[in-house]
């Protein structure tokens, strides 16, 4: 008999009965660590959905966002308009940004960075009188948010299922193949406007570039005059050992779009960091070349207070740092998984990012039941792949247990 809902939220990718039947409702937060409403405890192995990096329960980014909320909670960022952390946050991304005398567009999560990028993208075209440029091309593998620009380039399939590809200028190649992707772009890159990538594909299973892919990738899109936009919505902000994966890896995107990190989720915040080509048109003397997009949050007040305070706890602890050292004792407390018969591969770590891909799709769902009474929240991605993000300011011995926790279930795991 179908379990009967208990509740009027529709949940986000589920089937919303099921999901109320067997529902965890979270209550509190502290560090790692998350409480459900019976009192037990979990430690967050995903951070979320990738988001919370400075970890639960940071009094300070409350603390920034009641002072603004009660000066002045938001103004829109429309024509002459703007707010003092609106303008303060814009100038102090700009020169951690890897792309010089970067300007940025805030939007208020990650799919509508991702729609203001591929937007922005067929515009510059636009104005630069190659308006055919519109296509973008993304990977196999590749999540960009559900939007409608992400539904239409998304590399997972399950996604588009019943709606199609809303936009149908899109091209997805395969995940790590140069030799198509500079067949496609020397065939057609007069209708290509952009390559978006995650540089490590995240919610796809996690998966890291292959050695050299990003900046051969990269060459081929200069080569062939197509955009590149790095969506670091996940990795952005620390999460790989570097302010920016696009950096890491020696690559210098047109745009990037970032969320998620930029507050570590405590509000929801997004921004699309623009470099010199791409804005010249639009910021030239020529005052009738306008960006004709906005969004009512884009630059929210609250938001961007929360932003820069968080920005102030990233450096204050040199997280960034703490994520590139945790790297080998979450490669170390890996290791006995990458053994285990019903392991198929661990990929990663890079950072604080890995994911731990399982023979069996029926074991992913049992080890997420059994993590979880386990006190250990774990999110499979695909069906089939663990996935490791937790907090910046994870615990050494907090790693341990959850490779630990995961390894002692797939010893007991139902054949
Ligand atoms: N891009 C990437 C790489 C993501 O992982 C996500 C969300 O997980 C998005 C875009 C979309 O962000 P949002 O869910 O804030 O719309």
């Amino acid at each position: 008999m179908a379990p009967s809902p208990t509740s009027s939220l529709w949940p986000c990718q589920a089937h919303p009965p099921t999901a109320a039947a067997d529902r965890v409702v979270l209550v509190r937060g502290q560090a790692s660590t998350v409480y459900d409403n019976r009192g037990r405890a979990y430690l967050d192995a995903p951070a979320s959905l990738w988001f919370c990096n400075v970890g639960h329960g940071r009094r300070e980014l409350a603390e920034a966002a009641a002072a603004q909320m009660t000066t002045l909670e938001t103004f829109n960022n429309f024509g002459r308009y703007a707010t003092a952390p609106t303008l303060e946050l814009a100038d102090r991304l700009a020169p951690l940004l890897p792309m010089p005398e970067a300007k940025v567009f805030f939007t208020s999560g990650g799919g509508d960075g991702i729609d203001t990028a591929a937007k922005l993208a067929q515009w510059y075209w636009a104005a630069v009188g190659r308006p055919a440029k519109r296509t973008i091309v993304t990977r196999e593998l590749a999540y960009h948010g559900l939007h409608g620009w992400g539904t239409s380039i998304t590399g997972i399939e399950a996604n588009t299922e019943a709606v199609g590809r809303p936009i149908s200028s899109t091209i997805r190649v395969p995940t790590h193949d140069l030799d198509f992707l500079e067949a496609l772009l020397a065939e057609r890159s007069d209708e290509i406007a952009a390559f978006f990538t995650e540089p490590v594909i995240g919610t796809g299973g996690v998966v890291p570039p292959q050695p050299g892919y990003l900046a051969a990738a990269r060459e081929l899109c200069r080569r062939h005059d197509v955009l590149w936009v790095s969506d670091e919505v996940v990795t952005g902000f620390g999460r790989t050992g570097t302010m920016f994966a696009s950096a890491g890896y020696g690559i210098e995107p047109d745009m990037m779009v970032v969320a998620k990190g930029i507050t570590s989720g405590y509000v929801p915040l997004g921004a699309v960091a623009v470099g010199p080509r791409v804005a010249e048109p639009f910021w030239s003397s020529d005052p009738s070349v306008v960006f004709r997009h906005g969004l009512t949050y884009s630059g929210h007040a609250t938001a961007c207070a929360v932003a820069l305070a968080h920005l102030d706890l990233l450096e204050r602890e040199d997280l960034v740092a703490r994520v590139a050292a945790l790297e080998p004792v979450l490669d170390d407390a890996l290791e006995p998984l990458r053994r285990h018969p019903l392991v198929r591969e661990v990929r990663g770590p890079v950072g604080l990012m890995a994911g731990v891909e399982l023979t069996d799709p029926a074991v992913g769902a049992w080890i997420e039941r059994q993590a979880l009474e386990a006190g250990v929240l774990t999110r499979v991605l695909g069906g089939r792949t663990l996935q490791v993000s937790p907090p910046f300011v994870i615990e050494e011995e907090q790693l341990r247990r959850i490779a630990g926790t995961w390894l002692e279930l797939l010893d007991r795991a139902p054949g």
